[in-house]
């Protein structure tokens, strides 16, 4: 499997396992969707390995039962609904306590373990405090802050960052069949999560941003004739024009960035470089600063509950209000 990022993290666990120094519980933290749980996997592959551990083969009967997700020794929980109850941890529990079966090792995964209810976080607690011999237990958050200091301080505590623009292009050119500049441009909006990168595509945002950026040509051509449009094309529901009003700000910040650099380099919409270029014949740098801070303000009024209508027509003629001539 094939793992973006994260290099230093997967070096200092081998490090850790070659020199026998493995702890028996580790937090990965970091934001939701840059392959925490990944790692982990890819680890406890590696670990099981009973060819060259602590890398993994990727040829053995063990590898290719972890690849496949049914290796005795490795335990995936993933809550399926909004809390970790206390019985599911006491069946994790039970399964701790026995031998592995193949490996000589036996793994757990927990995702989303802020998840856990404060009597499962307790039950929890004995077992990190005993940890079962042989027994690997790796707990996976975006939400760190909502852990109980017990737990946290119990664990070896691993920090994840966001994925790079370059490893999630990379990401996003292997699982999508998008062209390099439509994964660059997704890859910089998503801020660095593939999970966010992916919902991307399946929501069709590609087609709506360039439906969008077509609507804004020509509400900068156009001026009042092009508000119609650029409200319709900012979409319906909330959580649309929340996304919509990310794209225009990253429009004008991209015109900023070219008035100052006077070339493409570091644009986030490089796909659409025309409009970009378009707008910065229109736009002054001070112009684009005060936009940028005319779309913070409609964001607020957004999640205030403004009439979105009213909201969208005035965002559009404030925007062709700040332009040159
Ligand atoms: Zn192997």
């Amino acid at each position: 499997m094939r793992i973006y990022g994260h290099e230093q993290q997967l070096t200092m666990l081998r490090d850790s396992a070659r020199a026998n120094r493995l702890a028996n519980t580790y937090l990965f933290y970091g934001m939701e969707g840059i392959g925490k749980k990944l790692v982990a996997m890819e680890f406890a592959r590696s670990l099981l390995c009973p060819v060259s551990a602590p890398v993994a083969c990727g040829e053995c009967t063990s590898c290719r039962k972890a690849l496949n997700g049914n290796h005795p020794d490795i335990f995936v929980f993933i809550p399926p609904t909004a809390s970790i109850k206390i019985d599911e941890i006491r069946l994790l529990q039970e399964k701790s306590i026995l031998r592995p079966f193949e490996a000589t090792r036996k793994i757990f995964i927990i995702d989303d373990v802020e998840k856990m209810t404060r009597d499962a976080a307790n039950a929890f607690l004995k077992t990190l405090e005993e940890p079962p011999e042989s027994c690997v237990f790796f707990l996976i958050t975006a939400r760190y802050r909502s852990l109980l200091p017990t737990v946290l301080s119990r664990c070896q505590k691993i920090p994840f960052s966001p994925l790079s623009d370059d490893d999630l292009t990379k990401l996003l050119g292997e699982l999508t069949s998008c062209d390099p500049l439509q994964a660059r441009t997704v890859a910089t909006l998503a801020g660095g999560s593939a999970a966010t990168a992916l919902a991307m595509f399946q929501e069709d945002f590609l087609a709506h941003r360039s439906n969008l950026f077509g609507a804004l040509q020509r509400l900068i051509l156009q001026k009042e004739m092009g508000i119609f449009s650029f409200v319709k094309a900012m979409g319906s529901d909330k959580e649309e024009v929340a996304k919509s009003l990310d794209i225009v700000r990253s429009a004008f910040r991209d015109v900023a960035l070219f008035l100052v650099r006077q070339d493409t380099a570091g644009v986030i919409n490089r796909d659409v470089e025309h409009v970009i270029r378009e707008m910065a014949q229109r736009f002054s740098l001070r112009h684009c600063t005060e936009v940028s801070r005319i779309i913070h303000s409609a964001m607020r009024g957004l999640t205030a509950n403004a009439n979105k209508q009213l909201l969208l027509e005035a965002l559009g003629l404030k925007i062709i209000g700040k332009m040159r001539g």
